[in-house]
């Protein structure tokens, strides 16, 4: 690497990359490109000799873009925001550049105190019990997304239970959330061989709520248990991603504590909004369960990838993920005196991600993380404010966060489906859909750093535009 090179070429990149933010806003929010245009594009093979970094730029603008759903476009209000900041963007850049690979202490001593550090400063934040943190014996650990929080975890319950009752009775092992909870838990629940026919999502509550009731848990467990089997893990949500709907986790924490299972809490967008006292009471009852986790890369300005995991006892963790090659062997390591992270997660290598979320941590400062947080739930309700005004639409569920869920009548999910799709292509801006209850619903997600109320106020005209002409058809 040729730092002189090196410098032009950054220069150049970083100038790429700001006039694509200074112009997002023009190109349309979701890719109008149709399957397979970039293979009509492209040469059929790598290029035999060097291209310049100019040309490939060229490309990158004239056939990338366009295929691009810009996420970070200020109009983008689909699934939930992945997003960015200078600071989070920065952090990636130095941990990049410095590319080292810290599976363990010594391998990069600061690659992991500094994940240690920033975990215990951002489990303060949310105020964790001090049993979540290095100081209370607990600990946090930063891994690529939920998905993999949730493997790690369940692997760690399901080898404490099979220590109690025999690793023959893997078949008997009962996994639980409710039919809101996300696909992530089916998946893990797959990953970690628990029997499929033991997997339950038992149905939230039909009110307008759609969180897990205590009571069909314990009706859940009690008919499993008198058939046999053995409940090991719920995953409760803080946040569900069709209706950020919120499980409660003190009553649920006490049905699934009778029954010695492993209780993990999934916030993975909603969590940052606990760093905020007024939004801290969604965690309550936090303390009963085992682990915690929320993604630092959905709504708290870090940038894929950082999902922050914390575990009471990151002794039944490693107990479940740790080899220890002789390659690997070193002093620190055998002293016990250290942190080895490989033992925390699936993969040995781990990338440098406490340096992105420190730097975000550090620019914003608590304050404004906060204010930020806030402005994207005032401008959600903003846009709440504006669908409640207009007698043709209804807002199907409470708004706890920064997203909305909406249709308009009739209620069918055809008409509601072709206004999605007609917002849509529009390219305009970006929405997505969820179906809860039997209810088709639009979901309007804020959570971009560059959305601003006007966003919203164009959103909103977007929507009653497009609606105007559905439903003037559909009664013609
Ligand atoms: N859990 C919830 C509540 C989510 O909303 C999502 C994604 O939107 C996930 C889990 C999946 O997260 P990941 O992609 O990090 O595995």
């Amino acid at each position: 690497l040729d730092p002189v090179e090196f410098r032009r070429q950054g220069h150049m990149m970083v100038d790429f990359i700001a006039d694509y933010y200074q112009n997002i806003d023009k190109y349309p929010v979701l890719s109008q490109v149709d399957p397979g245009y970039l293979r009509k594009r492209l040469p059929e093979s790598a290029p035999d000799n060097p291209e310049p970094i100019e040309t490939i730029l060229q490309d990158v603008q004239e056939h990338i873009v366009p295929g691009l759903t810009h996420w970070q476009s200020p109009s983008f209000f689909a699934y939930f925001a992945s997003n960015v900041s200078i600071a989070g963007f920065l952090g990636e850049m130095l941990s990049t550049g410095f590319n080292v690979v810290g599976f363990n202490w010594v391998s990069s001593p600061a690659a992991t105190e500094l994940e240690s550090i920033v975990m215990d400063w951002l489990g303060n934040l949310l105020s964790l019990p001090k049993s979540f943190l290095f100081s209370g014996n607990g600990g946090g650990v930063i891994h690529g997304s939920t998905c993999e929080a949730i493997v790690c975890t369940m692997a760690a319950s399901r080898d404490q239970m099979l220590s109690r009752i025999g690793g023959d009775n893997i078949g008997k092992l009962v996994v639980y959330g409710s039919d809101q909870t996300h696909s992530a838990l089916q998946k893990a629940s797959q990953i970690v061989g628990i029997n499929p026919k033991n997997f339950r999502a038992i149905e939230a509550t039909r009110s307008t709520t759609f969180a897990l009731s205590p009571e069909s848990l314990k009706l859940a467990i009690s008919s499993d248990i008198e058939a046999g089997l053995v409940p090991l893990f719920l995953c409760a949500t803080v946040g569900t991603t069709a209706t950020t709907a919120v499980d409660p986790l003190g009553p649920l924490c006490d049905v699934a504590k009778h029954h010695g299972m492993w209780v993990h809490v999934d916030a993975a967008y909603a969590g940052s909004a606990c760093i905020c006292p007024e939004f801290r009471h969604f965690i309550d009852g936090i303390e009963g369960v085992d682990s915690f986790s929320f993604n630092a890369h959905k709504w708290f300005f870090t940038g894929l990838d950082c999902c922050c995991l914390w575990v009471k006892n990151p002794g039944a963790l490693i107990s479940s993920l740790s080899a220890n090659p002789e390659f690997l062997r070193n002093k620190p390591t055998d002293s016990k005196q250290v942190v080895d992270y490989k033992d925390w997660q699936i993969a040995l290598s781990r990338r440098f991600r406490a340096m992105k979320l420190w730097l975000v941590l550090r620019s914003y400062g608590v304050v404004n993380l906060r204010n930020f947080l806030r402005s994207h739930i005032k401008m959600a309700k903003l846009f709440e404010g504006l669908v409640a005004m207009d007698q043709r639409f209804e807002i199907v569920v409470p708004r706890n966060f920064s997203m909305v869920c909406f249709r308009v009548s009739p209620w069918v999910a055809t008409i509601n489906c072709k206004l999605l799709e007609a917002i849509n292509a529009s390219g305009r801006v970006f929405m997505t859909h969820a179906m809860v209850g039997g209810m088709y619903v639009i979901r309007c997600a804020v959570g971009v750093t560059q959305t601003e109320e006007k966003h919203i106020a164009m959103a909103w005209k977007v929507v009653q535009e497009h609606a105007d002409v559905i439903l003037k058809n559909h009664g013609d």
